[in-house]
């Protein structure tokens, strides 16, 4: 197995959320889930809650399977890592154990080749997607190619940037704000990462929010989070990523 392109997904549907210009486009991509453990039985998370599970456990293995079917909609497969959901347990989850984990599966294909996608944890910057990012800016500072992609739909809480909808107004651009106060947190400055907007193709659209609506047990709860429609086009037709400069 040797992929160009590694995704690093915090859960079961962030690369597919987020990514799919890259699932659905050429060369050799795999997912990585780095929150897919499962729980002890009898435990319920509260996202579960929401999604109107009765049992953390077997939802985990649902989400397994909508994940496996999902993916294959763009002939993709994922690796699935143990870590547990921040929804079942207090603590943060340290970005080390992450790196070493990633490199018992990968080896050394993280630093010497692959292209790394991990979330840029934007918007209401959930804290799975945080771990998962310090653990890419680690292997960045080793060397490994790392892209950030915008994290959807957390990025636009308070809606898209203006420069990424290539609009201007006079009022103040929030959430343009917002996303430079965040990248500014990786440590690596915001104007040595190149930023792309992938404008999806209707029928790239399509293929995207018919995997979307794979994850049925996550539909529900993902709408009532974030007040749209997952078919919305202003919610998943966009995705953005910066290229972190070669360290
Ligand atoms: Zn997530």
């Amino acid at each position: 197995m040797s992929p160009d392109t590694i995704i690093l997904s915090p859960h079961f549907d962030d690369a597919v959320l987020s990514c799919w210009h890259v699932l659905a486009g050429p060369g050799e991509a795999l997912v990585v889930n780095v929150f897919a453990g499962e729980p002890p039985a009898g435990t319920l998370g509260w996202w579960d809650r929401l999604a109107g599970a009765s049992d953390s456990a077997a939802a985990v293995q649902a989400r397994i399977q909508e994940d496996r079917q999902a993916l294959a909609l763009a002939g993709r497969t994922a690796i699935n890592l143990p870590f547990l959901d921040s929804q079942y347990h207090q603590s943060d989850q340290a970005p080390e154990e992450i790196v070493e984990a990633l490199r018992g599966v990968l080896g050394a294909l993280l630093v010497e080749s692959a292209q790394i996608y991990a979330p840029a944890t934007l918007g209401d910057q959930h804290r799975d997607h945080t771990a998962v990012r310090a653990a890419a800016l680690a292997l960045h500072a080793e060397g490994a190619k790392v892209m950030l992609y915008a994290d959807l739909p957390h990025a636009t809480v308070a809606g898209w940037p203006q420069w990424v909808l290539e609009e201007s107004s006079a009022e103040t651009d929030r959430a343009g704000e917002q996303w430079a106060m965040q990248l500014e947190a990786t440590g690596v400055p915001v104007e040595r990462m190149v930023a792309t907007t992938h404008r999806l193709p209707a029928a790239v659209h399509a293929s995207k929010v018919e995997a979307v609506l794979t994850y049925r047990s996550q539909i529900a709860p993902l709408q009532e989070s974030f007040g749209a429609s997952l078919e919305d086009l202003q919610l998943l037709g966009l995705e953005v990523d910066w290229r972190l400069p070669q360290t």
